[in-house]
C-alpha cells in the first residue's frame, strides 16, 4: 500500500495549536491519513482524548510530544518523543518544571509589554490558550485581539519574536539532558526539523547528530514542511552515516500555521509510510511497547 499517508508531527490546542484534538482526529480521517502522532510542545494532556477518537476510525495514533533543548550553537532545537508511555513521576515532575519556567517568562514578558505602553494581563493570554503549554502564538493572539497588532506576524516582528522589545528567552535543559529524558522514558527519540529556520551545514549537523546519538537520538525528522528537496537529502544522508532512523511530519497546528496542511504540510510533503514501520521495528527489537 504505497499510498498510505502518514504524519508524526502535529499539534493541538493543548499547546499552540488550534484544534482540539478530537478535531485533530476528525481532520486527520478527513485527509486520509493512516497514522497520525500528536506530538504538542511540553504537555500530554491532549494524547487521552485524541488516542479515544481515533479508536475505530481505522486511523492509528502515535502518542508523541515536543521538547525544546538549547544548544550553544544554535540556540533552541527540537525533539520529538513518539511512543511517549503514561508519564513516569521524573517525566511528570520535569514536564511540571517547564510549564513553571514557561508562566514565569510570559509573566515577564507581559510585564515588559505593558512597560512598552501596551496594557496586558496574564489572564488575557490564557483566555487565548486552551492547555497548560502557553506561549509566544498565545501572547501574539491576545495582543491582537486587543488591537496593538494586526496580524500574528507583526506581533512577533515589534515585540515577541527574537529581536522584539518584549522578547525574553526560555530556559531550556541541554541536548544531553532532553534527549536522555526522552529515551529513559521509553519513546523514540527524534530530532525535529533540524533545517528549519536556518542554514544547516552537513558538516555541522553531522557533529550535532555524533553526539545526540550518543545520548540516546534515535531518528531524523528529514520530511517536515519547511524543509526543502536539499534539506530533505541531506537528512537522509547523514541519518544513514549515523546509523539514525527517519521520520517525519507537518508539524500541523491548525489555524497557528495556516499554509501547513496535514500528511502534505505545504503541498509537497510525502513522508513514506516505510519509515513507520521501520521505527516500530526498532522499537520491538529493543523490547519497547508499540
Ligand atoms: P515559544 O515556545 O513560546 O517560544 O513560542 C514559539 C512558537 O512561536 C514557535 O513554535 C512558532 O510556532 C511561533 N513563532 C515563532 N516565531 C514566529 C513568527 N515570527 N511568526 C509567527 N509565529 C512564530
Ligand atoms: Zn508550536
Ligand atoms: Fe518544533
Ligand atoms: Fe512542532
Amino acid at each position: 500500500m504505497g499510498g498510505r499517508i502518514i504524519d508524526l508531527h502535529t499539534h493541538t490546542m493543548a499547546s499552540d495549536g488550534t484544534d482540539t484534538p478530537a478535531q485533530l482526529i476528525e481532520h486527520a480521517v478527513e485527509a486520509g491519513l493512516s497514522s497520525v502522532a500528536l506530538t504538542d510542545h511540553d504537555t500530554l494532556d491532549g494524547l487521552a482524548e485524541a488516542e479515544e477518537a481515533a479508536g475505530g476510525k481505522g486511523l492509528e495514533f502515535i502518542r508523541g510530544c515536543e521538547l525544546a533543548i538549547y544548544d550553544p550553537t544554535f540556540g533552541e532545537l527540537h525533539l520529538l518523543g513518539l511512543w511517549m508511555p503514561q508519564p513516569s513521576q521524573r517525566m511528570k515532575a520535569a514536564l511540571a518544571d517547564i510549564q513553571a519556567r514557561r508562566l514565569r517568562r510570559n509573566q515577564e514578558m507581559v510585564r515588559r509589554l505593558c512597560e512598552l505602553g501596551l496594557p496586558l494581563v496574564l489572564e488575557d493570554v490564557q483566555a487565548v490558550a486552551g492547555g497548560k503549554a502557553i506561549g509566544r502564538p498565545h501572547i501574539a493572539e491576545a495582543l491582537r485581539r486587543k488591537g496593538y497588532v494586526t496580524t500574528i506576524m507583526e506581533a512577533f516582528e515589534r515585540y515577541i519574536g527574537r529581536a522584539g522589545a518584549a522578547f525574553v528567552p526560555r530556559e531550556l535543559s541541554s541536548p544531553r539532558e532532553g534527549i536522555s529524558l526522552l529515551a529513559e522514558e521509553g519513546a523514540t527519540v527524534v530530532f525535529a526539523h533540524p533545517c528549519l529556520d536556518r542554514d544547516m551545514s552537513g558538516e555541522v549537523l553531522n557533529d550535532l547528530l555524533a553526539d545526540f546519538r550518543g545520548f540516546g537520538l534515535t531518528a531524523l525528522e528529514a520530511y517536515h514542511s519547511a524543509h526543502d528537496a536539499k534539506s530533505v537529502r541531506l537528512c537522509v544522508r547523514l541519518a544513514k552515516k549515523h546509523n539514525l532512523l527517519l521520520s517525519g511530519g507537518s508539524d500541523y497546528h491548525g489555524r497557528t500555521k495556516p499554509g501547513v496542511r496535514l500528511g502534505v504540510g505545504k503541498g509537497g510533503m510525502r513522508v513514506p509510510y516505510q519509515l513507520l514501520e521501520t521505527l516500530r521495528d526498532d522499537r520491538r527489537r529493543r523490547g519497547l511497547w508499540v
